[in-house]
């Protein structure tokens, strides 16, 4: 054979685990913990029916290190099949993440907001929105990381079709990225209502902002109160969010219109992708389950300088972020407080913990404005 085919097999020969293997010795994630090189070696002679590796779900926990203190996940979903192909390496990362859920645990789903007790009287002197969350995946077509422009397009033309037949108070239209104006956008992610640009190393890691913004686009009510983000980190993120502190009537505008939206869905012959282990299957595993995270802007000035914040947080398994979303910091003791959960827990379950979590902390937050002390209201561990 000539010497330029003999070079050729040079170049295409496949190298082994040992040669592939990342570096992950300064990492801090959820995948490096649990990532060995014999886990590796075996997992990369699999690829998901469409084609995903290994390399594929663990690129963005290489590439980002993680923080010293803040454990990512370090690893994204290219399909409905990843959770299932590299189990060895997901299961354990879920556990881990997900408070010791184990491969034989099942997820329940309660999407009935008459099974909420309350919620419509968070005070709104303090609370001054209310939000609930999910995202939603559809059958059929590959998650964000690992889409093609074909099949990113296509999921967006469905979720136009689909989101089109809404009425009522759901009935809305579809903004789509590429025909909106820099600055109209920005005032939509001024307003708290769409995703951020894909500036996050997390996100461009992973592969999901590919094409930016072809395909991307948010879709809403008129007075944006019923929202869904197209393409961003899943196929779907629902949201329902409104001034004020009735977080019950946000739970129930959220439950029927997501309860519409899957059957619209399932009418053009695509389901939810969903099973009983993991409940609704998210691009991050961080979102498995119920995906759903219900929060409120909340003025916290005093209590958050209390020494205990933090665990009082824990106790009521709730997390805290700054307005601007994940990774800013507070404005003015103004907080984004929500569930710290999304397995293992019902949607009613998680709503329940922010309404009754959010209420001991406003009672708490108005004895220290008076200068009385809280040690009488600290909560159990839930
Ligand atoms: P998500 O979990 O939905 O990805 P992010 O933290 O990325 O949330 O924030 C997305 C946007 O939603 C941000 O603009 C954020 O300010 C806004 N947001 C989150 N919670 C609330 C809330 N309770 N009220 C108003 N806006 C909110
Ligand atoms: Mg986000």
């Amino acid at each position: 054979s000539s010497d330029s085919e003999k070079m050729a097999r040079v170049t295409l020969k496949r190298l082994s685990a040992e040669e592939e293997f990342p570096d992950l010795t300064h990492h801090n994630n959820h995948m490096a913990k649990v990532l060995t090189l014999a886990m590796y070696k075996e997992l990369r002679e699999r690829a998901t029916p469409s084609g995903f590796t290994i390399d594929g779900v663990i690129q963005t926990g290489v590439d980002n290190p993680g923080h010293p203190f803040i454990m990512t996940v370090g690893c994204v979903a290219g399909d409905e099949e990843t959770y299932e192909v590299f189990k060895e390496l997901l299961d354990p990362v879920i556990q881990d993440r997900h408070g010791g859920y184990k491969p034989t645990d099942k997820h329940k789903t309660d999407l009935n907001s008459a099974n909420l007790k309350g919620g419509d009287d968070l005070d709104p002197n303090y609370v001054l929105s209310s939000r609930v969350r999910t995202g939603r995946s559809i059958c059929g077509f590959c998650l964000p990381p690992h889409c093609s422009r074909g099949e990113r397009r296509a999921v967006e033309k469905l979720s136009v079709e689909a989101l089109d037949s809404l009425t009522g108070d759901l009935k809305g239209k579809y903004y789509a990225l590429k025909n909106m104006t820099e600055a109209e956008q920005q005032q939509l992610i001024d307003d708290h209502f769409l995703f951020d640009k894909p500036v996050s190393p997390l996100l461009l890691a992973s592969g999901m902002a590919r094409d930016w913004p072809d395909g991307r686009g948010i879709w809403h009510n008129d007075n944006k109160t019923f929202l869904v983000w197209v393409n961003e980190e899943d196929h779907l993120r629902v949201i329902s969010m409104q001034k004020g502190g009735n977080m019950r009537e946000v739970f129930t505008r959220f439950c029927t219109g997501l309860t519409k939206i899957e059957s619209l869905f399932k009418e053009r012959g695509h389901a939810f992708m969903w099973n009983e282990h993991l409940g609704y299957i998210l691009t991050c595993p961080s979102n498995l389950g119920t995906g759903l995270r219900a929060g409120v802007h909340v003025k916290l000035p005093n209590m958050s300088k209390h020494a205990k914040f933090e665990e009082i947080l824990k106790k009521l398994r709730l997390q805290k972020r700054g307005t601007g979303g994940v990774d800013t910091a507070a404005v003015g003791g103004v907080f984004d407080i929500s569930n710290a959960d999304r397995l293992g827990f019902s949607e009613v379950e998680l709503v329940q913990m922010v309404v009754d979590g959010v209420k001991l902390l406003v009672e708490m937050e108005k004895k220290l404005e008076k200068g009385q002390a809280i040690e009488d209201l600290m909560p159990a561990q839930k």
